[in-house]
């Protein structure tokens, strides 16, 4: 089995004008692309790893050869968490979400305008390339937290399962908001697609048990 590069669920210019078309085409057709393929050469020297998720191999890297661990390290992560990106934005986003993810946010960060400012000050905070996640803890009865990763790493390297993400490495945004991370994490929130964090907070909830691994993954890059 080799890993392959999902396509994109919109048009590259269907989030403009806040991220543009231009900027879409590269870091899906360039850099996401360049993970999937540097991740299956650095696979075809390990066949015996070759039909593990990219999940799997993010939460094992004891499993992995040391020569190897790195390569295929940074490419799983940058794999699974561009995968996990591209449906976390949508044409049809923005807003506030609703159901019991909204209660959750509201009762876990003080209310919606209280996390979304919490949530930019983070992504805005990580020094270098990196991301920045709200994710439901395995701990304290699933509550919600809001962390940010370093490179590639994702919250699932320890435990927590991803609802949400933003992608603040520079070729995320430098080209229509050059060095304003900032601006680009405010306006982000038109595109943030809460449809997909709801169904993930649902699926958070009800795989609790050994399958939750493997359902960190959005179902649409599996396998
Ligand atoms: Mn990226």
């Amino acid at each position: 089995m080799k890993h392959e590069l999902p396509p994109l669920p919109y048009g590259y210019a269907a989030l403009e004008p806040h991220v543009d078309a231009r900027t879409m085409t590269l870091h899906h057709d360039m850099h996401h692309k360049a993970y999937v393929t540097s991740l299956n050469a650095a696979l075809e020297k390990l066949p015996g790893l070759q039909n593990r998720s990219a999940v799997w191999l993010l939460r094992n890297p004891d499993k992995i050869p040391e020569a190897l661990r790195s390569a295929v390290h940074n490419n799983a992560g940058g794999h699974l968490n561009h995968s996990l990106f591209w449906n976390a934005m949508s044409p049809d986003g923005g807003g506030a979400p609703g159901g019991l993810l909204g209660a959750a946010i509201k009762h876990d960060f003080g209310g919606f305008d209280k996390f979304k400012t919490e949530f930019e000050t983070a992504g805005a905070k990580v020094f270098g390339s990196g991301w920045v996640w709200l994710a439901r803890t395995r701990k304290d009865g699933g509550k919600l937290t809001i962390c940010t990763t370093a490179g590639h790493d994702n919250p699932c390297m320890h435990g927590d399962y991803p609802l949400l993400l933003n992608d603040v490495w520079e070729h995320a945004y430098y080209l229509r908001h050059e060095n304003r991370r900032p601006g680009y994490l405010q306006g982000w929130w038109a595109v943030a697609n809460w449809k997909e964090a709801a169904r993930r907070f649902d699926l958070s909830g009800r795989s609790a048990g050994k399958t939750w691994e493997e359902d960190v993954q959005a179902p649409a890059t599996t396998g």
